[in-house]
């Protein structure tokens, strides 16, 4: 059996249900229990029904004869990309170097993994099995944060991610989860690091799960979202440094001499859609179809595209945008 996102599994008919929207990457998910425990993810000791997801997302299990069957014609139905998702195995990386092989066997499309490793020759092993891209998973950016929801040390994390970038360079992808205890001068300071290191940052809401330990948690304000997107968007496309950003109590509030270039610069709507590997979309996986949207899965439309400018302006305070 292998999961499927329910999205994934819509776009290659293996389920009935209709979609508001469709992925461009095909997202899997390799195991049941995961050996961690991180408190706002329901894989690890989430009850019954929450054990479902991954985000807002449902994981649905199938046969693996039927992503055989399906997974050759992916590039028919739009699909770009493979996504490998696991939770930390009992087992380590064997079940997954046994899956990849599988997964190259059946599609040429490039496949990303998204998995626990604990040492670099790990991530080696996973590339030399085929695997395109890796992405070690930070999510939580404060140091004290990170130990009190995922265990563990965030520059341990850190450090074997920029061991791996170094040894595989433009090959590493990490997720960032904004709303987790961090102040935005932290986690902009980490995008800046981290881009610069060559490694692409995937940014998520965090999203309050039922059934895990932060089920009552606010999600992260969409203005400071914002912020945050334009941010990175900035560094990524070499537009501004962070040294320019400015900051009061950890806020940002203002993008220095860019403030009054902005309309320009994000005209395009661009800073705004879903970040990560080439190719991932990832619909719907922080909010609800018909919400505003943290990460647009699609190009925006004009008055989407104006109403993100909007708050952006506003909660930097400025003019005009
Ligand atoms: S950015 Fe997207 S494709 Fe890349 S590892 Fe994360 S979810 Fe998968």
């Amino acid at each position: 059996m292998i999961r499927v996102s329910a999205g994934t599994a819509a776009c290659f008919g293996l389920s009935n249900n209709r979609m508001d929207a469709y992925p461009t990457t095909a997202y899997l998910l390799s195991g049941n229990r995961c050996l961690m425990n991180c408190a706002f993810c329901p894989q690890g000791s989430g009850d019954g029904e929450s054990f479902k997801k991954l985000g807002r997302i449902t994981w649905p299990a199938y046969p693996w004869s039927a992503v055989e069957e399906v997974l050759p014609a992916a590039e028919q139905k739009g699909i770009k990309r493979i996504c490998l998702q696991s939770v930390r195995h009992r087992e380590g990386i064997k079940p997954l170097l046994e899956l990849i092989g599988r997964l190259k066997g059946l599609s040429t499309l490039p496949l990303s993994l998204s998995a626990w490793i604990s040492r670099e020759e790990e991530g080696s092993a996973l590339f030399d099995a085929g695997v395109d891209r890796i992405s070690i998973s930070i999510d939580v950016v404060n140091e004290e944060a990170h130990r009190e929801i995922k265990g563990g040390s965030l520059q341990n994390r850190l450090n074997l991610l920029l061991r791996c970038a170094e040894k595989n360079p433009g090959r590493m992808s990490t997720h960032l989860i904004c709303g987790l205890g961090e102040s935005e001068h932290e986690m902009l300071a980490l995008i800046d690091k981290l881009l610069q290191a060559g490694i692409t940052v995937a940014l998520f809401a965090f999203t309050p799960l039922k059934g895990t330990p932060m089920e009552n948690q606010t999600p992260p304000e969409k203005t400071s979202y914002r912020r945050i997107q334009t941010g990175h968007y900035l560094l990524q496309e070499n537009l501004s440094s962070f040294t320019s950003f400015k900051f009061s109590d950890g806020r940002l509030v203002s993008f220095g001499d860019l403030d009054e270039e902005l309309t320009s610069l994000l005209g395009d709507g661009d800073a705004f859609r879903t970040s990560g590997c080439p190719g991932c979309n990832r619909p719907y996986y922080n909010e609800r179809p018909g919400q505003t949207l943290y990460n647009y899965h699609r190009p925006l439309k004009k008055e989407e595209k104006e109403k993100a400018l909007r708050d952006l302006r506003a909660s930097l305070s400025l003019e005009r945008i």
